[in-house]
């Protein structure tokens, strides 16, 4: 069944990597840390967004919901490839975590942690040398969920399947697919593929409609970067080539990449990738 109508909103809010940069030059494809925002057009739009990592980026997309761009939804998702700095940081500025009525989930398929484990997580980064405010004073009703609580957390709506995938990064993270009425959109950042395409790292992408890929290096900087837990753009096609994915989106860009460079170098991928566009803050998809 592959439905005609869009599924899937899908807004990037935050597709630099590593660390946030703001000078100029790079004001285009924009400086904020991963953050992707997701919910179900065909929903009612007031059970459930699906928010991807919690980078900078969430600042503004925290404020898109309370200035009425996005659904006012009670219940919000936040599920977590991994949990390094640039993918939590923006947390403490998300608006909607500071209202009482909110309801957050924040889900880690990450087995070897337990619901005290996330928690500290988050509480670490906020503690009172860090940032004024504690984040069990934070003031909406937050909930962790670990991969036992999958079916609560991911299939709240049932609408919409989630599934995820561990692949290679320092640490382990974590690749997700969100599928409704035919269509389907994955994330996969913070990967890092070894000297082959990781297979199954294709199968998890295969028939996407949207892939939204790490391509933080160059080939010849992946070389100069190796163990660092990224891809190129090559490797980027290459995945979506042989996974027949049919719209292919660059991010995590390396903190060194600025407009100018982004800009040849998605040219120079089309070439070899028609239907691949590079990552930028505020780009919305409709799939
Ligand atoms: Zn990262
Ligand atoms: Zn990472």
């Amino acid at each position: 069944m592959n439905n005609p109508q869009p599924v899937f909103h899908i807004k990037l809010y935050g597709t630099r990597g590593s660390t946030p940069v703001c000078e100029p030059g790079f004001q285009k494809f924009g400086g904020n840390t991963t953050c992707i925002y997701a919910d179900l057009l065909t929903n009612d739009r007031s059970k459930l967004i699906v928010i991807f990592d919690a980078g900078t980026g969430i600042r503004k997309l925290g404020q898109d919901i309370l200035a009425g761009k996005l659904p006012d939804t009670e219940n919000i998702l936040l599920v977590f490839s991994h949990f390094h700095l640039d993918h939590i940081q923006g947390l403490p500025f998300f608006d909607p975590a500071y209202n009482p009525a909110k309801k957050i989930g924040i889900f880690s398929p990450h087995r070897e942690l337990k619901k005290s484990d996330l928690h500290n997580i988050f509480a670490t980064q906020m503690q009172k040398e860090y940032f004024p405010v504690q984040f069990d004073k934070m003031g909406a009703h937050i909930d962790f969920y670990t991969v036992e609580d999958y079916h609560a957390a991911l299939n709240a709506d049932s609408q919409v399947a989630i599934t995820y995938q561990l692949h290679n990064h320092p640490g382990g993270a974590y690749s997700y697919r969100m599928e409704s009425q035919g269509k389907s959109v994955v994330i996969c950042t913070d990967l890092e593929h070894g000297r082959q395409i990781d297979p199954q790292t294709v199968e998890f992408c295969r028939d996407a409609d949207l892939l939204i890929h790490d391509a933080q290096y160059t080939a010849a900087e992946l070389e100069k970067h190796r163990g660092w837990g990224h891809s190129s753009y090559a490797q980027a096609m290459e995945t979506a080539e042989r996974a027949g994915v049919k719209q292919l989106v660059f991010t995590h860009h390396d903190p060194a990449h600025d407009d100018d460079f982004l800009l040849k170098k998605e040219r120079y991928c089309r070439e070899k990738f028609p239907n691949c566009i590079m990552g930028k803050d505020g780009a919305e998809f409709f799939i």
